[in-house]
């Protein structure tokens, strides 16, 4: 008797943990990077028609659409780190994207993961300087990587691989899923695109897409930004004065040589041929019109967005052909399918490409999220929600306990069934990288989903925006008397999140001696009158 009845109970345990392993869900996680919520279609907008996005759009109809997740520092490097960490920058230590390597020594959502029996798996972009820790497979890009023929590096070195980087990225993605992973464990696979970073170059099949239409202008491509502080005025990420030829692929007006160096040069002789009948018939054109002022800015406009929008068919794509394979796997049933970027980005609104600020279109980034059996197909979320919240979210997706000093919150209660009452009701961001590329001000600010606070703390400049009655925050309000009150809650409410998340005190920085070769030549000049102001101040004191 007592054999068998042994027997019996071993095999309920392993029944029972059969089930337990079946109950704990997959997780696939597609990431690109600068794609903003105005070019994904489920979103909405004036972009929404004329570009569609089905494959992700069929994400959100099945799953959930987040209106509201901000990023807690709106750069690549330091969203990457605060994803992994669930912390912000001044904790993980991740605060620009300049002169830092990301600390893998500390803890992880991906290392939590492993250790609970899943395995992790990371393909495509990394960008964070050291290698990945906490992962079973890792195939990256090198820093930005390329469009054309990318390199990659895994431990076992470096290697290039021909084709366009988004559909090697995917086909890499699926042969993992297919020939190397364990298929006793549950699995995070996490797909990480380049694609729409600059300099936007296309994928051959799509180097023609949207010849035949205009792409609608933002109201404010031409914005002069009377009404708001010295930041917005001193970037220097503008269509009109940053853009180069290079981004514009206008290769033989490229004086610097980067376009032939460094992207032509790359492709194979099939590749030049499809792009230069691509381009170099409507370059001759351009060269031929001699535009200039406003009209010049029409055509560059034109040409980023379309191809920032064709990049972005090849990112859409990628997602319908994971989730084709997912179902045709008998995977797509039990795997939480979350769609997200580094950040937002600027498609022209200010005048501006790039992101940094704590304005919308770069603060905000898309999230979509697809859990069969959990997630109420076609739902819309509005709730403060943040990439801060996704190590959490992942973690508690597998079941793991929330670690202590994370500083999110998991996403799965407002999955499953609607926003808990203690839900956060501001949101804390701080942007670091002065000087350095496009040349934005550090500044820290708290929103609550109708009014903004921002402290250029350099600039010693505060910044107040109405998002209700000044959606395109062109007018600071922070002066106003009517705004009194809401300016008061809004300091109290930055004083307690700083203490909150244990936010050291803002250094300020001497602008008097800020190193300006960053700068394009005008704003170069606009910095040397501004310095030259500065110095007669101090002198004056
Ligand atoms: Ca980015």
């Amino acid at each position: 008797m007592k054999a068998p009845r042994r027997f019996l109970i071993l095999t309920l345990l392993l029944l029972g943990s059969a089930a337990l392993a079946a109950e704990r869900p997959n997780i696939v996680f597609v990431f690109s990077d600068d794609h903003a919520t105005q070019a994904i279609s489920a979103y909405g907008g004036p972009l929404a028609e004329i570009a569609p996005t089905p494959h992700l759009d069929a994400i959100a109809a099945e799953g959930m659409l987040f209106r509201r997740c901000m990023v807690t520092n709106s750069i690549c490097g330091p969203s990457r780190a605060t994803i992994l960490t669930g912390k912000y920058s001044h904790k993980n230590g991740f605060f620009q994207n300049e002169h830092t390597r990301f600390d893998g020594s500390q803890e992880t959502f991906p290392k939590l993961l492993q250790k609970a029996g899943y395995e992790t798996a990371l393909i495509g972009k990394w960008h964070l300087a050291s290698d990945p820790t906490g992962f079973d497979h890792w195939d990256i890009l090198p820093g930005q990587g390329s469009y054309y023929n990318p390199d990659f590096i895994n431990p076992d070195g470096k290697y290039r691989v021909e084709g366009y980087v988004s559909e090697v990225v995917t086909e890499k993605a699926k042969d993992w899923l297919k020939t190397e992973r364990d298929p006793e464990k549950p699995f995070i696979l996490m797909v990480q695109h380049k694609a729409p970073h600059r300099a936007w170059e296309p994928a051959p099949k799509y180097l023609s897409a949207f010849d035949e239409v205009t792409i609608p202008e933002p109201d404010t491509l031409f914005d002069d930004y009377s009404g708001r502080g010295t930041a917005a005025r001193d970037q220097d990420m503008s269509i009109s004065k940053t853009m180069t030829m290079r981004d514009l692929k206008l290769k033989n007006l490229d004086e610097t040589g980067q376009f032939i160096e460094r992207v032509y040069n790359r492709m194979t002789p099939v590749q030049q041929a499809e792009w230069d009948a691509a381009y170099e018939e409507k370059n001759q054109a351009f060269a031929e019109a001699k535009l200039e002022g406003d009209e010049l800015i029409r055509w560059k406009y034109q040409r980023y967005l379309k191809d920032y929008l064709r990049c972005i068919k090849s990112v859409d794509d990628s997602i319908g052909e994971l989730q084709e394979f997912l179902e045709g796997a008998g995977l797509a049933e039990n795997t939480v399918f979350i769609y997200s970027s580094d950040q937002g980005f600027y498609l022209g609104e200010h005048g501006w490409f790039d992101k940094r600020f704590m304005f919308d279109e770069s603060y905000r980034t898309p999230l979509l999220v697809r859990w069969p059996g959990v997630v109420e197909a076609g739902s819309v979320n509005s709730d403060l929600v943040s990439n801060l919240d996704f190590a959490q979210t992942f973690l508690d997706i597998a079941g793991v306990e929330n670690p202590a000093g994370m500083q999110g919150a998991s996403l799965v209660p407002i999955l499953k069934s609607g926003t808990p009452d203690d839900w956060r009701s501001s949101h804390y961001y701080h942007y670091y990288e002065y000087p350095g590329w496009h040349m934005v001000h550090r500044h820290e600010g708290v929103y609550d989903g109708r009014y903004k606070l921002m402290n250029f703390y350099d600039l010693g400049e505060w910044e107040l925006y109405d998002m209700e009655t000044d959606p395109q925050e062109l007018v600071n309000q922070y002066e106003n008397p009517e705004y009194a009150e809401v300016r008061a809650g809004l300091h109290e409410e930055l004083t307690r999140l700083r203490e909150q998340y244990e936010v050291p005190e803002n250094e300020v920085q001497d602008l008097t001696n800020v190193d300006m070769h960053y700068h394009s030549t005008e704003i170069q000049k606009r910095g040397v009158e501004r310095r030259k102001m500065l110095e007669a101040k101090k002198e004056k004191k």
